[in-house]
């Protein structure tokens, strides 16, 4: 039987594909004595919107502030809230509070993702900007929030944080939207080697702006035409990420393939939820994640077992102490049932059948007893 323990993630298979072009590029930063911004950064910046099918591509510091410093960009009534999603990371909510704006949340649906029903139910003219999520690696639907917010003029940020890659209907985020926001964090489907983030947009006039609000307000060296602050890639981190981008379709495939096995081999489960694909989607299972009865009880036995999972998210944003009193009015059921009851399964490039063999016959034998 298969004995060594299966780690959340793994990052080393991935490593050994682009080791070499990656010691290279590293060899060429050091000695070019440029290490921010530049030409690297450029050529990233121009690969990825046109991996996007974006216009322009905006590299930042990170994900959060990929969304913070667009938020800023967009120049919106400071009294109106910015809606995101209930089930995301915190950095959904906090690039919002960031930029001084107030903020709201929605709940999700069954697919753990916006829900566009809960749109109805809120007052438009208390909106500035809303932000959907494409969390675990799949899009929102993003037809019927454009629909909702174009009658209302709101603009929308989409972060793209989990969804490098995905599609859905054929559209990729940024379509008709202000902008999608990305993160690099080393674990995301296409990660640097350190903090990194950027925002896509077809917004030739935002593309500007948000190049001058990353850079202290200035494209002309110490001319600062306004209140800017620093958020720049590294070239070292724009050129790693040149060289994974080559490889990152090919990730995501393995990514599907390995969530397929899993769907065939959890399926006569009764007590467990396979993850719901939406029609038209392309999702690139950044997260594979599982609903179950006696989720806490599954987690320990997993443990048991040598397999490591972990909890997307354990605590709602807004039942976070971080979150609590100001969001307090915020309903989300659906998003708090799923933090007692959702488990993220490891899904990473390099997994082999034994493992998830392995992962699965454990859940079966979990549900059996
Ligand atoms: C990771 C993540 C972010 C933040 O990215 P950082 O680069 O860590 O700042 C934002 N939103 C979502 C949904 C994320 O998963």
């Amino acid at each position: 039987m298969f004995k060594t323990t299966i780690p959340f993630y793994n990052i080393q298979p991935q490593n050994e594909v682009y080791a070499n072009e990656l010691d290279q590029a590293s060899y060429q930063i050091i000695h070019s004595g440029n290490y921010i911004l530049g030409p690297y950064v450029e050529e990233f910046e121009e690969k990825f919107a046109q991996y996007t099918q974006r216009k322009h591509c905006i590299s930042v510091g990170n994900g959060l502030e990929a969304i913070s410093l667009t938020i800023r960009a967009l120049d919106l009534d400071p009294k109106k809230n910015i809606i995101t999603a209930a089930n995301s990371f915190i950095a959904s909510a906090l690039g919002i509070t960031l930029a001084g704006k107030n903020v709201d949340l929605v709940d999700c649906n069954p697919s753990y993702l916006f829900d566009t029903n809960d749109l109805k139910k809120i007052n438009p003219e208390n909106i500035s900007a809303i932000i959907p999520v494409h969390l675990y690696g799949q899009m929102a639907d993003m037809t019927q929030i454009r629909n909702w917010a174009e009658s209302y003029s709101i603009p929308i940020i989409e972060d793209s944080a989990q969804a490098h890659g995905a599609s859905r209907d054929d559209q990729t985020a940024g379509y008709k939207t202000a902008a999608a926001t990305y993160s690099f964090y080393p674990t995301k489907n296409l990660g640097a080697l350190g903090d990194a983030g950027c925002i896509v947009t077809d917004n030739e006039y935002l593309a500007n702006h948000l190049k001058m609000l990353r850079n202290y307000g200035s494209i002309v060296k110490y001319e600062h035409d306004f209140l800017g602050t620093n958020s720049r890639m590294d070239a070292l981190q724009a050129a790693f990420l040149t060289i994974k981008l080559k490889y990152l379709d090919e990730f995501n495939q393995a990514r599907r393939k390995i969530a397929a096995l899993y769907n065939e081999r959890l399926a006569s489960i009764s007590n467990l939820s396979l993850p719901q694909v939406e029609i038209g989607s392309t999702h690139v299972f950044h997260q594979y994640v599982i609903e179950v009865n006696h989720r806490n009880e599954l987690q320990k036995f997993l443990t048991e077992k040598g397999i490591a999972t972990l909890i997307h998210y354990p605590i709602p944003i807004h039942q976070s102490k971080a979150y609590k009193s100001q969001l307090s009015h915020v309903r989300a059921p659906r998003t708090e049932k799923f933090a007692s009851r959702i488990l993220s399964l490891p899904i990473w490039p390099g997994m082999t059948e034994e493992m998830i063999e392995y992962i699965c016959q454990s859940i079966q034998k979990f549900f059996k007893t």
